[in-house]
């Protein structure tokens, strides 16, 4: 990483003016028939779809007419997330511009995290990122990174904002879920006196939070609620894990999925029941994705840095909620997560 004196961003800042700048040039000196493309994160969450297709929406609205948006693997959008305004802009990743001349990228804190979309960044006229991890590792070009934003979607709506696209109602939809889903429905630290005046600004378009929060954080099928009763019934708690803070975990197979006929990412709301542990720090969920593969899910209450236990195993994220992709059986995947805990230590 380059030093401030050398022109970059430091990190842990926001973006500089000359990042704005560099960002509104590259949408501004687009020509006439410009192909964009936008690419959020592999397992795209509510801040990954909503940042992007209401970012996609405010770019149609402002004059971009050859517009794709796209994430890598099976184009299938999570069941909670298929109302979204915008979702009209997804094409599956094969049939994404090979060149576009300009790309931008929402929410994905890596490459890998673009999976094999990750080619479009040196193909592309320029590549823009928008993101919100600290652990961002300054890949494309142009960054717009904030790790004091509480989601992607608040530096989209810095950047519509200074494009001079104003707020509609099927934009703000897609910024509050992204809003709503990265805060936990706005309950956690990075809710702040400024997340609270853009959610009144998009609340202001006539959006209905109840009808949003319904669907995307209190609606799963019946086996589902099976599903999670099973996998809940078999968490341990580790007392004396993490220098005597406390590790709570549980796992999911493939298999789980198909005995009650559910798809992954049914799983991603298992973590919430986990953290509720009040005798652990630390929560993790280890979701079977191959047959030696698993996708890891951390979150803290404050005395462990979880992102420095997933970047150490090859992942990425905040302090309090990270993940990466961990290799061979739950208890190795385990033993790694143990094992990193104790350096982990905020203090
Ligand atoms: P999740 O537990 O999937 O909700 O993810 C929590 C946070 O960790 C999010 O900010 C993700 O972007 C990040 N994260 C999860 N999995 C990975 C991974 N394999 N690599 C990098 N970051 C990840
Ligand atoms: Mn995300
Ligand atoms: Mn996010």
């Amino acid at each position: 990483m380059t030093s401030p004196a050398e022109g970059g961003t430091p990190a842990g800042a926001g973006p500089t003016d000359t990042d704005w700048a560099a960002a509104l040039a590259a949408v501004r000196g687009l020509p006439a028939d410009a192909r964009v493309l936008l690419i959020c994160h592999v397992n795209p969450d509510g801040d990954a779809l909503g940042s992007m297709l209401g970012f996609g929406l405010g770019l149609r609205r402002w004059g971009v007419r050859h517009l794709q948006a796209t994430f890598p693997g099976p184009p299938e959008v999570p069941e909670p997330f298929r109302w979204l305004p915008g979702l009209d802009l997804l094409v599956p990743q094969d049939d994404a511009y090979p060149d576009p001349d300009l790309v931008i990228c929402f929410d994905a804190a890596s490459e890998s995290r673009l999976g094999d979309l990750v080619d479009r960044l040196d193909k592309a006229g320029a590549a823009l990122v928008l993101d919100h991890h600290a652990s961002n590792t300054r890949f494309g070009g142009i960054h717009l990174v904030d790790p004091h934003a509480a989601a992607t979607s608040v530096v989209a709506e810095g950047l519509l904002d200074r494009l001079g696209v104003p707020l509609d109602a099927e934009i703000a939809a897609c910024l509050y879920v992204a809003l709503s889903t990265d805060t936990g429905s706005f309950r956690f630290e990075a809710t702040t006196p400024e997340v609270h005046r853009m959610a009144a600004r998009l609340l202001a378009t006539g959006i209905r939070p109840g009808d949003i929060s319904r669907r995307i954080f209190d609606t799963r099928p019946f086996g589902a609620v099976r599903l999670f009763g099973e996998v809940l019934g078999r968490a341990r708690l580790e007392p004396e894990a993490a220098a005597g803070r406390g590790l709570v975990w549980t796992y999911a197979t493939q298999d789980d999925l198909a005995r009650y006929g559910q798809p992954a990412y049914v799983l991603e709301a298992l973590i919430d029941s986990v953290r509720c542990t009040a005798e652990a720090d630390v929560s993790c969920v280890v979701k079977q994705v191959a047959p030696a593969e698993w996708a890891v899910s951390m979150r803290s209450k404050g005395a462990v840095d979880v992102s420095r236990v997933a970047v150490a195993l090859g992942g990425g994220g905040h302090r309090f909620a990270a993940g990466f992709t961990g290799r061979g059986t739950v208890d190795e995947v385990l033993d790694r997560i143990r094992a990193e805990l104790v350096g982990a230590l905020t203090a």
